[in-house]
């Protein structure tokens, strides 16, 4: 392939990657930008570098051995992925750390380090504020409870423990408390931080050996908001020191904030440590806007951006959107972009042209889709998949048609239990748990699920 021989040909400077290979990189990475979560794309996979390219192999550059390891465990599937798609073939792909100098440069540099909290700064985004989260019939009472919070911390619910699924405003609620109380009381230092970075920080102390340090730093806050705790499901180390940090807090009176997409028992080891604690606490759910609130927050964000949403256009884009409060507001980014750049006003005829692409997979995909899917791509029936025979075929197309579910429909796990005979809440977590570790894990197994998700995606589940 010309991109590797490239490689071979070219002169270049004993020890730096030569162009082809820096321009290969780089569109991996922003092919994997969109395949991996922000937070784990910005922590592990921003801060690499290409080191050289052959015909068969790529080495990259990392800050240490440590990043490589994770890489290799979470991401390294995904890797070979994107770099299979572009240069048509398998690359063998390995890391070598950065020199110290350079690992300090680069973390001073370019690592999403966290500033430590001063006067109450935080990392906290001003415009995620209680003014413009819109309170409806399924936030009303998670947001109550973080506005008490924000306005008396460590006095009432301690910790609050706020649980909801995927895009329906937890990131934004944390904020808000965070913002709202330092607007009270601007001396408190509030500190934002979510789960997978807490555990970077403290990998970073320990191999900087500044254990104490980050300790302290944590022990000295007002107000901790802790983002995305399920980060923490099977990582019993950093559950401790959660929990350690998070007790002395709770002792001295801080008021601890936790967000999560799963009710704290549903992380077992956590809820047993936390299980006293939670008794002065509070856990409260976001679940998904009705039809009323999708309409108010088309038009507060329409309005945010000065523009006048028509009831017909709001009503036409939130009664398809549902699920998901990141992707209403997405389809009503494009709306507002296609009028602006066509010069047409926003009407329902504009609005059905905008979401047609969004339209045309969502309302085609159900449940029985995906088990009739999932089903023939196994090689076993859907009825097989229903019922509560458990061959390991049998189990293995169950739990994959479950992860799926989830990822597509964004069901809750009592819901997704339900479409296969009543299974229990856990029983669909540790089905998704399981495939998305195997995902990660045996590339195989990822390839194949890919292809299904796509084709799931693409409408072609549709039975
Ligand atoms: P989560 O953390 O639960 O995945 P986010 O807090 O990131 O979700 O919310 C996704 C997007 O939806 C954000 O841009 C947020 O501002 C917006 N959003 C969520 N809930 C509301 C709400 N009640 N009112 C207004 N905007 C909201
Ligand atoms: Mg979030």
């Amino acid at each position: 392939m010309a991109v590797a021989d490239r490689n071979t040909r070219t002169a270049r400077r004993p020890d730096e990657p030569d162009l082809a290979a820096v321009r290969l990189w780089k569109d991996a990475l922003d092919h994997l930008r969109v395949r991996i979560n922000r937070e784990g794309f910005d922590t592990w996979l921003a801060v690499t570098d290409v080191r050289s390219l052959s015909a068969s192999a790529i080495e990259l550059e990392v800050p240490n051995s440590f990043f490589a390891d994770w890489i290799t465990q979470h991401y390294l599937g995904e890797i070979r992925a994107v770099l299979r798609e572009l240069v048509g073939r398998d690359l063998s792909v390995s890391f070598r750390a950065r020199d110290a100098a350079d690992a300090r440069a680069l973390r001073r540099g370019r690592a999403a380090v966290p500033n430590p909290p001063r006067n109450g700064t935080g990392r906290l985004r001003t415009r995620y504020t209680f003014d413009c989260f819109v309170v409806g019939e399924s936030n009303r009472f998670a947001c109550a409870a973080a506005r008490s919070v924000a306005e008396h911390p460590g006095a009432t619910y301690n910790p609050l423990f706020i649980y909801g699924g995927v895009g329906l405003g937890k990131t934004h609620l944390v904020h808000a408390i965070g913002n709202h109380a330092l607007s009270l009381r601007p001396e408190l230092r509030v500190y934002y931080v979510p789960a997978e970075t807490f555990f970077l920080e403290l990998i970073r102390a320990i191999e900087k050996n500044t254990r104490l340090d980050f300790k302290s730093k944590y022990r000295a806050l007002d107000l901790l908001l802790m983002d995305d705790v399920h980060y923490l499901v099977g990582k019993e180390r950093l559950q401790e020191e959660v929990f350690h940090i998070f007790n002395t807090l709770h002792d001295s009176g801080s008021q601890i904030v936790f967000t999560c997409d799963r009710p704290p028992k549903e992380i077992p080891t956590l809820e047993e440590r936390l299980a006293s604690r939670l008794g002065s606490g509070l856990v409260v759910d976001i679940g998904p806007p009705d039809l009323e609130m999708r309409i108010a927050i088309l038009k507060q964000k329409a309005a945010r951006e000065e523009q006048e949403l028509p009831h017909d256009v709001a009503l036409y884009i939130a009664s398809r959107v549902k699920s998901n409060i990141r992707e209403l507001e997405g389809s009503l980014v494009r709306l507002l972009a296609l009028s602006s750049l066509t010069d047409r006003p926003l009407s329902v005829e504009l609005a059905e042209e905008t979401l047609k692409d969004l339209l045309a997979q969502v309302p085609s995909v159900t449940p029985d889709a995906v088990i009739e899917a999932a089903a023939k791509s196994w090689g076993v029936t859907a009825a097989d998949i229903r019922s509560n025979r458990r061959t390991q075929q049998l189990a293995l197309a169950r739990q994959v048609a479950m992860y799926l579910i989830r990822k597509n429909l964004g069901l809750s796990l009592k819901e997704i239990g339900l479409c296969f005979g009543g299974k229990d809440h856990t029983t669909v977590m540790h089905a998704v748990d399981k495939v998305e570790r195997l995902r990660i894990e045996d590339e195989p197994f990822a390839a194949r699920l890919r292809k299904l998700d796509s084709g799931i995606s693409r409408g072609q589940a549709v039975s």
